[in-house]
């Protein structure tokens, strides 16, 4: 699938639900939420049935997120569905990690999910200072998150992806132990730039730190970073090497790189089944009306053309963004 500003779509990020065990400021709020009720959520076989469809236009790699995806039940058997799928040829998962080290009919959730066939696990991690860490996600469970990383590295994933959402006045006093504990873990680590997809009062001036700065902040201890524009994972980041130790750091600007856009392949399916053709923008598609009508495969992947041909050029983020929802109910 292509779109009409030449993007290939082979990429759908699934939100399994919006429930979560962590309130991080820039996502989800402490107070009470609309949720998304259980029989507007998306059923696994539905999930697996739009997969299925989308492998025949060339999806070909699902991440799996949420909200917390580990909250959902059944979800290392769902990602086995998922990795079983002919045409998919990756699966990830995106994780607060407070969950990875749980245990499951004598085995960690980080294995049940390997030995599922999931490749990758993103694990989000702002700090490793305990309190700096409760005060950003509201809940004590640093040490239950580093756990699970270990749980994680344990599996045998075959990349572990660390992710650090920037906030001014608080990660740039994170970056340089984040950075030796991503190279002691061998895992990839990357820092995102904060999007407007939460509460205002968090998206303000006062807490965005661009790239550029957390990356020359990087550099401080670190030395020289060298670009390597060849280096992709499936999403956006930038990634850099640290010329004297080889490890390598991410970078998503998505605020501040104003070539942010230009090889997006995605697109987004949420919990309650709208199929989205960019997080940056208010468009979205009911694909579970569609599915619930009882459509054939042929409608279904109708469907998916039409929403392909809707995906914008490039978000909106830096103009006139009006957010219909939050982060936590599109997926991250
Ligand atoms: N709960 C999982 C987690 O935290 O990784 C998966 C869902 S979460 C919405 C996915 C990613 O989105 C996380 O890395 C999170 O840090 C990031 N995120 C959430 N809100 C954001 C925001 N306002 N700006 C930038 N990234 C954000
Ligand atoms: Fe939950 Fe992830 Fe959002 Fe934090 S970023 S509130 S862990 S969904």
């Amino acid at each position: 699938m292509e779109d009409l500003f030449g993007h290939r779509i082979s990429y759908l990020r699934v939100s399994v639900t919006d429930r979560c065990n962590e309130r991080c400021r820039y996502c989800m709020p402490e107070e009470e939420q609309d949720w998304i009720a259980k029989d507007e959520t998306l059923t696994y076989d539905e999930i697996v049935r739009v997969v299925r469809v989308g492998t025949t236009l060339g999806i070909k790699r699902i991440r799996v997120t949420g909200g917390e995806p580990l909250t959902r039940p059944g979800i290392a058997e769902f990602c086995g569905e998922l990795t079983q799928i002919p045409g998919i040829e990756g699966v990830g998962i995106s994780t607060n990690g407070t969950l990875l080290a749980k245990m499951d009919q004598g085995r960690t959730m980080a294995e049940k999910l390997a030995q599922a066939g999931v490749r990758t696990a993103n694990i989000s991690l702002d700090s490793l200072d305990r309190a700096v860490y409760q005060r950003t996600t509201s809940r004590d469970l640093l040490p239950r998150v580093l756990e699970g990383i270990d749980a994680a590295i344990d599996a045998g994933f075959d990349s572990i992806r660390l992710n650090c959402v920037l906030m001014k006045n608080q990660t740039e006093r994170e970056l340089p132990a984040l950075v030796e504990y991503a190279a002691k873990k061998n895992a990839l680590l990357r820092f995102i730039e904060l999007m407007p997809v939460s509460t205002q009062e968090v998206l303000s001036e006062e807490n965005f730190l661009p790239v550029a700065i957390a990356k020359r902040l990087v550099e401080q201890t670190t030395g020289p970073l060298i670009e390597e524009p060849d280096f992709k994972t499936n999403g956006p980041a930038l990634y850099h090497r640290v010329s004297a130790t080889g490890q390598r750091i991410g970078f998503i600007g998505a605020m501040t790189n104003l070539h942010f856009c230009e090889s997006c392949n995605k697109l987004r399916l949420t919990s309650d089944g709208k199929l989205r053709p960019c997080l940056g923008s208010y468009l979205e598609f009911d694909l579970r009306a569609v599915l619930r009508a009882g459509c054939s495969d042929a409608e279904l992947a109708d469907f998916f053309r039409s929403v392909v041909a809707r995906k914008p050029k490039e978000h909106d983020f830096r103009h006139n963004y009006q957010p219909n929802r939050r982060m936590i109910a599109i997926g991250g």
